[in-house]
């Protein structure tokens, strides 16, 4: 059988979602998810050929799941296939621009990174070195989430805070869905027949976390993430930009501590917050459909914000070849790419309403009219980008 094929790992702290691809024809042979890890009732679930399987897993975490997946790949004659393993870490810092192949230095470079993202690079970690474990044999790649973004300039990067913070703390934007990024704005430039090295492209990466980059001839040189994925735009449940102070104001009223605001920031804010009904954009969608006036104003509220933050990235790129719309809710809500591509008619956008209702579920292709600048959706994948990497850094 010929080693065709990479395993992409996405470890997060009670869960893993995996894929096995075959970079070379895109074939997604098997992809899953290993949930409720930690507790006594974690599961794996796949989907192969279209079908669904499950397996309890009883008490397991990373360790024990992958063995789990391990034995899954046996069963469906998969394991044979798979050349290396491919895993998603979320911050590189300012160690790491591009992908590359784990060593005990680049473990120890990741493990750098935890105070940028206490949370994710922990996770991270553990699912390469369970994956050593139970994959001996089997080269294991790193893709950064923030690695696409370090061509930003400095002018882009830094914060106007006391300059010695960002010298000596590392406090600066990063930005977060790189991965995606490089895929979509690839995929787009082909798409367009247009040279990437010498193109101008928007992309509104819209899911529960929510970003947006500017790429100019193939690079990042802005993005709305920052330090952490809470600057920026409205998202699920995180507010995006506020005023730094809301943290003494809520101290002074409410008593609220730094934790307090923090998760309030992180968890009950954005989308839920604002709504007061739901973090899921269809569901406010719904009830504005219905004619609920709070959840016009929260989707309002959601589509000024990006289309403020497009039109300045705008003006820093000079010009646009295209905006592309990703992510659950770019992907599938026409209702925000109306609203945002309207509110962006001063840099030539007119929409083709047709192409805008006919484009969701996966669906790629331009939703504006003949002439106008260019609105499209590109369904982004990035456990196929990572498979890619990881194949090239182990060919
Ligand atoms: P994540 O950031 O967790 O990867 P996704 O990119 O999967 O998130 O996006 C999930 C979000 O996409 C959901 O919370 C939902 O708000 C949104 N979404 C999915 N389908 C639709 C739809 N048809 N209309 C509007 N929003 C949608």
């Amino acid at each position: 059988m010929s080693k065709d094929s990479i395993l992409v790992i996405n470890c997060g702290s009670s869960s893993l979602k995996f894929a096995v691809i075959n970079p070379g024809t895109e074939e997604e042979k098997i992809n899953g998810i290993a949930e409720r890890l930690g507790s006594s009732e974690a599961v794996l679930r796949w989907k192969i050929n279209g079908e669904k399987g499950s397996q309890t897993l009883g008490l397991a975490a990373h360790e024990a799941a992958l063995e789990g997946l391990m034995g899954l790949l046996r069963e469906e004659g998969l394991i044979e296939g798979i050349s290396a393993i491919g895993h998603r870490v979320v911050h590189g810092g300012e160690n790491f621009s591009e992908s590359c192949l784990v060593t005990d230095e680049v473990l120890e470079a990741i493990e750098d990174c935890i105070k940028l993202a206490p949370l994710h690079n922990p996770a991270n970690l553990t699912g390469i070195r369970a994956a050593q474990k139970i994959f001996p044999g089997l080269p294991n790649a790193v893709v950064f989430d923030t690695a696409f973004h370090q061509s930003m300039p400095a002018e882009a990067y830094l914060y106007p805070i006391p300059y010695s913070l960002y010298k000596e703390q590392g406090v600066r934007r990063y930005g977060f869905h790189g991965t995606s990024y490089r895929y979509v704005g690839q995929a787009a430039a082909d798409m367009l027949g247009l040279d990437i090295n010498n193109s101008n492209i928007l992309v509104a990466h819209l899911g529960n976390g929510a970003s947006a980059c500017a790429i100019k001839n193939g690079k990042s040189i802005d993005t709305t993430m920052g330090l952490t994925p809470l600057e920026g735009l409205v998202m699920g449940t995180r507010s995006g930009d506020v005023d730094p102070n809301l943290f003494s104001f809520l101290n002074k009223t409410l008593g609220y501590s730094l934790d307090e605001t923090t998760d309030m920031l992180n968890k009950k804010s954005g989308l839920l917050g604002l709504s007061e009904m739901d973090s899921d954009c269809r569901v406010i969608e719904d009830a504005a459909v219905e004619g609920n006036e709070h959840a016009q104003l929260t989707l309002d509220v959601f589509c000024h914000v990006l289309a403020e933050k497009l039109a300045g990235f705008a003006a820093a790129m000079g010009k646009i070849d295209a905006l592309v719309f990703t992510g659950g809710i770019g992907e599938n809500s026409s209702i925000i790419r109306k609203n945002v591509i309207e509110r962006l008619s001063i840099f030539g956008f007119e929409l083709n309403e047709k192409l805008n209702d006919e484009t969701f579920r996966g669906k790629s292709g331009v939703i504006t009219q003949e002439g106008s600048t260019v609105g499209m959706v590109v369904a982004t994948n990035e456990e196929l980008m990572i498979s890619r990497d990881t194949q090239a850094l182990t060919a």
